[in-house]
């Protein structure tokens, strides 16, 4: 058997073996979802899928899907910088659409990281759902991986936080999920795993969605019980080169080197910069490339899009780099990619807007950090100063944020909030939390409706809780 290494390899072998086990491949969907007004990005590979999650038979006449896809996740930007968690990841997903369950999914995913992949079952660690009021210990996980060979000892059971799907909203699908870990340090790997040990990294999550949580917040079993899956692309290709850190390997790697060469400076002393040019243009340079055509703006996925450019130009500067870059960066992304043919197509225009937009951005920068010196004398950034550093030299807020953080002062938002509504001229689409959140408007009621793990729920929600009122079902299917 041919050894899994590059990016390539890795996703034709997940493919393959889920074609060999009665898996239709469908395509990477946009990075803008088509049918869900209410979030900016795809943030998992369920995301498109959500109708047929319902009960919606699917197209291509199947219950089980398998693919690729691209995703952005914005509400992970404070982790950007760490070994793990990027803007911008590629997501492997294989789904049961009320068909295989709990065991198969688990055989399925162990089989994989075992078999194909030739992962070691002692590197490998578990957590499932520790049981609470509303739904018990997940026992029938626990049995099926001790079946396949993982030591109990290996097996966390943690509460909703970590191991729950689900509802984002107040009602809705939801149910417990099983993620597995690898130990990523050369150090002995422990008997007992402790998930709070950062050397154990999550790389695959198993959802069962199970249960049906009521208005009346009871839990109700489904009738069409779902698999979901997702397998993080950067983290396995890491491992299994035998790297701890995804931005050596060859998705990173060739951007890395680039920006070392821009700056002329070591990525060693410099990771947490020189990681957060390279994800956010990387992440800028898919939003650019994506079929939908979005360009930098003040509103919705452009003013994610202008946050992340401005961001990369910021550290780029910190870096000391005095010229433009951003888009000669950009160019060493695409061949890293050479199966997203939008990337190719959009090429020009991907190079032509980041090069507009760091134009735009470096005219004001720098008078805008002098501005910026000049009003953190006083300790604190009050909301109108921020806002005029906004408006005057387009700082985005988390950005004049993270200033003042790094000079240990503060930020006075509540000021700024109500400066910025004051000049409402603009979207409210472009205002404060969005850019962490990625929702679609900045409403307490949104925010409200699309804090868990996926951003989807909601959805689900509206149209299984209209079900549910009508045929006391949940499933079209069954
Ligand atoms: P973590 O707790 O490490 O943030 P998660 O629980 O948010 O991960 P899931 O939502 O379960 O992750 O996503 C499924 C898989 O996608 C993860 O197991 C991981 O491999 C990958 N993944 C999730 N978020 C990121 C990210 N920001 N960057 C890279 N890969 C990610
Ligand atoms: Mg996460």
């Amino acid at each position: 058997m041919k050894e899994i290494k590059t990016r390539q390899e890795l996703i034709k072998a997940y493919i393959k073996f889920f074609q060999s086990k009665k898996h239709r491949e469908i395509p990477s969907s946009s990075l803008i979802p088509q049918n869900d007004p209410t979030v900016l990005f795809t943030t998992a590979g369920m995301h498109p899928l959500v109708p047929y999650l319902l009960g919606t038979p699917h197209p291509l006449r199947t219950k089980r899907l398998v693919n690729v896809q691209k995703c952005i996740r914005t509400q992970d930007i404070d982790e950007v910088g760490d070994k793990t968690h990027h803007t911008f990841f590629e997501m492997l997903g294989n789904w049961s659409l009320g068909d295989y369950f709990k065991k198969e999914a688990i055989e399925f995913s162990f089989e994989f990281l075992t078999k194909t992949l030739g992962i070691p079952t002692k590197k490998l660690a578990i957590s499932v759902f520790k049981g609470d009021k509303d739904a018990p210990k997940d026992e029938e996980s626990s049995k099926i991986w001790q079946n396949l060979g993982i030591p109990e000892e290996r097996i966390a059971y943690l509460p909703k936080k970590d191991n729950w799907w689900g509802p984002a909203g107040t009602t809705g699908p939801c149910g417990p999920d099983t993620e597995m870990f690898y130990w990523t340090s050369e150090k002995p790997v422990p008997k007992k795993f402790n998930p709070e040990d950062e050397k154990w990294v999550e790389i695959w999550n198993d959802v069962f969605m199970q249960y049906n949580k009521t208005p009346e917040e009871k839990y109700e079993p489904l009738k069409q019980k779902n698999v979901d899956t997702g397998m993080g692309v950067e983290r396995t290709i890491t491992i299994l080169n035998g790297l701890n850190d995804n931005y050596e390997t060859s998705l990173f790697k060739p951007i890395i080197d680039q920006i070392e060469k821009i700056s002329n400076k070591k990525y060693k002393g410099n990771e947490r910069a020189m990681r957060i040019i390279a994800d956010h243009l990387k992440a800028a340079t898919f939003i650019l490339g994506d079929e939908r055509g979005i360009e930098p703006s003040n509103i919705g996925q452009g003013y994610v899009l202008r946050r992340l450019i401005r961001r990369a130009i910021r550290y780029g500067k910190l870096l000391g780099i005095n010229h433009s870059f951003t888009s000669k960066i950009s160019k060493f992304v695409l061949p890293i990619y050479p199966d997203y043919q939008e990337l190719h197509k959009n090429h020009n225009f991907i190079k032509q807007e980041l090069a507009k937009e760091e134009e735009r951005f470096s005219k004001t920068l720098e008078k805008g950090l002098r501005e910026f010196n000049k009003l953190s004398k006083d300790k604190l950034i009050s909301g109108k100063e921020a806002f005029l550093l906004f408006q005057s030299y387009g700082f985005p807020i988390e950005m004049t944020e993270e200033l003042a953080d790094e000079k240990g002062i503060k930020v006075d938002l509540e000021e700024y909030n109500k400066e910025f509504k004051r000049h409402q001229d603009l979207s409210r689409t472009s205002s404060g939390g969005m850019f962490k959140s990625g929702l679609a408007d900045d409403s307490e009621q949104t925010k409200k409706l699309h804090t868990a793990t996926h951003l989807l729920n909601e959805a689900l929600r509206k149209v299984l809780g209209k079900e549910i009122k009508q045929k006391g079902s949940t499933s079209k299917e069954n």
